[in-house]
C-alpha cells in the first residue's frame, strides 16, 4: 500500500488530486487546475483552484486549435448553402457538351439540317432537327442507335429502322 502511494507520489505522471495547469473557460485563461477524473494516463477532468468550476480538462493548444478549426470549416459551409440557395445550374457534362455543340453549331447551317425519323441513316457529323431536343449533330451510329450530341447534351437516338 505504501509503496504504491509512494510510486504515485513520486510519478511525474498527473495523477487525480494532483495540480495541472490547464484552460479555463470560464476564467478565460491557463491556471492551476486539481486533477478530478482520468482514463488511464489521460486527465479528463479538472477543477479551476481559481472559480472553483469543474470542467473538461483542456490545454491552451487544445482550446487554441479549436477555436481556429470552425473558422476553416465555416468558409465551405456556408458557400455550400449559398449554392443550394441557388438556382440549380446543369451537371458539369451537360455544360461541357453544351459549349461543344455551341462550337459546332456556329460551323453548321442550320438550314441544311435534316429532320430527324427513325428510319434515317445517318453519317458522323450530319445536323440533324429534332422535334423534341432541337438541333442536334449526329456523333457515332451504331446499330439501330446513334448519339447525337444536342445543346441539352448526348442522347441515343432510335435510327435505320
Ligand atoms: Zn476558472
Amino acid at each position: 500500500m505504501t509503496g504504491i502511494h509512494r510510486l504515485a507520489r513520486d510519478a511525474t505522471q498527473p495523477a487525480v488530486g494532483r495540480d495541472v495547469e490547464a484552460w479555463c473557460s470560464k476564467c478565460g485563461r491557463v491556471l492551476e487546475h486539481i486533477i478530478v477524473a482520468m482514463v488511464g494516463l489521460e486527465v479528463v477532468q479538472v477543477r479551476c483552484r481559481t472559480c472553483a468550476g469543474t470542467h473538461k480538462y483542456k490545454t491552451a493548444r487544445e482550446v487554441a486549435k479549436a477555436s481556429a478549426e470552425p473558422k476553416r470549416e465555416r468558409a465551405p459551409k456556408s458557400t455550400k448553402t449559398r449554392a443550394a440557395a441557388a438556382p440549380k445550374e446543369d451537371p458539369i457534362e451537360i455544360r461541357a457538351a453544351r459549349l461543344v455543340w455551341q462550337r459546332s453549331m456556329a460551323q453548321l447551317d442550320r438550314a441544311k439540317a435534316t429532320g430527324y425519323a427513325p428510319t434515317l441513316h445517318p453519317e458522323p457529323g450530319l445536323l440533324l432537327d429534332h422535334a423534341t431536343f432541337g438541333f442536334g449533330i449526329v456523333e457515332s451510329v451504331g446499330i439501330g442507335k446513334a448519339r447525337v450530341l444536342f445543346e441539352n447534351g448526348y442522347k441515343l437516338l432510335a435510327v435505320g429502322r
